[in-house]
C-alpha cells in the first residue's frame, strides 16, 4: 500500500479538538499531506494545534489548516482536482453534496462521517441503575451535540415507568451553566441557531403528545443554556423520534418484544451507532448481529477509543475512523505482478 496523497478533511463544531486529532492522526501516520478545515464556528482549536505541530517540528506543507466558511473553503476542498481523497464529517446534508462534487470533480475517494438517531434499547432483565445512567450520558454529554447520541431510548415496558421516573430525576439534578467551571456538568448550546432549533423541536415533542418529564425549556436567562429535557411516551412517528436535535432531549419510547425494540430501532435512514443493556448473552449476541449500526455497544455506551473502528451503516455515511480500518482509508492499495521471463534450456 502506498498513500492516497493529498487528503481534504472537513470537520465539525461539536469536538474541535477531538475531530482534528480523529482525522490527522491516520492520515499523516500513512504518509499523506493534509489540508483541514475546522468549522467556521471553532477554527482556533485547529489553528492552535497547527502552531504546536510546527513547534514539534512537522515539514511545512504536511499539515495546513484552512480556516473559512463551507460553501467556500469547504467547496474549494470537495471540488479541487489536486486533492486525492476527502473526509469528512458533519451533517447528511452536507456530506451528499460532498460525495457528488468528489464524483463530478476528479473522482476523489471520499469517506463521510454523519448524523445519526442511533437507538438504545433496555431489556426488562437489564441492571436498571446502570441503564439509567449510560442513558443520560449518551444523551447530555457535551450537551447532546454528539452524532452518536442515545437520542432513542427504547425502554422495556415491564420497567419503564421507573426507567423514566429515574431518568428523570437525574436529569433535573444535572448542573447546567459556566463550562468552565468544575462543578458545572452541562454547557449552553454552540449558537442562537442550535438554541432555537433545540426549544423548537421540544415544542414540537409537547405538540405531538409526547409527556414532559423534566426540563423544557431554556435554563438562564443569559446564553442558550436549555434544561436537560426528558420525554416519556414517545412514538416513532413523532419529530423528535425521527429527527437528530443535537440538543439535550432524551426521549423514551416503550417496547413489548425483543424483536419488535430491534425492528423499530433500525427502522429510521440513520445508522451510527445504536446500544443495549441486558443480561442475556444471547440476546445481546442477536442484536449486536441484527442492529443496522457502525458501532453497537453492550452495557455500555459511547465506547469510543482509538482502537475501535468508527463510522455509519445507511444515510450515517461509509468508511471507518479509527483502528486498523481508519488507516486503510488513507492509503491505496497497489498491485505489483511480474513476470519473471522463462529460461529453455
Ligand atoms: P453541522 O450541522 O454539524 O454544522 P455541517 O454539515 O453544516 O454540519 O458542517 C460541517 C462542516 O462542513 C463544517 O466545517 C462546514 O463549514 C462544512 N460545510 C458546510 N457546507 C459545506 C459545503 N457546501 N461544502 C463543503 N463543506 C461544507
Amino acid at each position: 500500500s502506498e498513500p492516497v496523497g493529498v487528503c481534504g478533511q472537513i470537520i465539525p463544531w461539536n469536538f474541535p479538538l477531538y475531530m482534528f486529532s480523529w482525522k490527522i492522526g491516520p492520515a499523516l501516520t500513512t504518509g499523506n499531506t493534509v489540508v483541514i478545515k475546522p468549522s467556521e464556528l471553532t477554527p482556533l482549536t485547529a489553528l492552535h494545534v497547527a502552531g504546536l505541530s510546527k513547534e514539534a517540528g512537522f515539514p511545512d506543507g504536511v499539515l495546513n489548516v484552512l480556516p473559512g466558511f463551507g460553501s467556500n473553503a469547504g467547496a474549494a476542498i470537495a471540488a479541487h482536482m489536486d486533492i486525492d481523497k476527502i473526509a469528512f464529517t458533519g451533517s447528511t446534508a452536507v456530506g451528499k453534496l460532498i460525495q457528488s462534487e468528489a464524483g463530478r470533480s476528479n473522482g476523489k475517494r471520499v469517506t463521510l462521517e454523519c448524523g445519526g438517531k442511533s437507538p438504545l434499547v433496555v431489556l426488562d432483565d437489564a441492571d436498571l441503575d446502570l441503564a439509567v445512567k449510560y442513558a443520560h450520558e449518551g444523551i447530555f454529554f457535551n450537551t447532546g451535540q454528539c452524532c452518536c447520541a442515545s437520542s432513542r431510548v427504547f425502554v422495556q415496558e415491564k420497567i419503564y415507568d421507573a426507567f423514566v421516573q429515574k431518568s428523570a430525576q437525574l436529569a433535573a439534578s444535572r448542573k447546567v451553566g459556566d463550562p468552565f467551571s468544575e462543578e458545572i456538568q452541562m454547557g449552553p448550546q454552540i449558537d442562537l441557531k442550535q438554541f432555537k432549533k433545540t426549544l423548537g423541536l421540544i415544542g414540537k415533542g409537547v405538540e405531538e403528545g409526547a409527556k414532559l418529564e423534566a426540563g423544557g425549556e431554556k435554563a438562564a436567562d443569559v446564553g442558550y443554556f436549555v434544561k436537560p429535557t426528558v420525554f416519556s411516551n414517545v412514538t416513532d412517528d413523532m419529530t423528535i423520534a425521527k429527527e437528530e436535535i443535537f440538543g439535550p432531549v432524551q426521549s423514551i419510547l416503550k417496547f413489548k418484544t425483543f424483536e419488535e425494540a430491534i425492528d423499530r430501532g433500525n427502522n429510521n435512514p440513520y445508522g451510527l451507532a445504536s446500544g443495549i443493556f441486558t443480561k442475556d448473552l444471547e440476546k445481546a449476541i442477536q442484536f449486536s448481529q441484527l442492529s443496522q449500526a457502525g458501532s453497537v455497544w453492550v452495557n455500555t455506551y459511547l465506547a469510543l477509543t482509538s482502537q475501535l473502528p468508527f463510522g455509519g451503516f445507511k444515510q450515517s455515511g461509509f468508511g471507518r475512523e479509527n483502528g486498523e480500518d481508519g488507516l486503510h482509508e488513507y492509503l491505496e492499495t497497489k498491485t505489483v505482478a511480474i513476470a519473471i521471463s522463462q529460461k529453455h534450456s
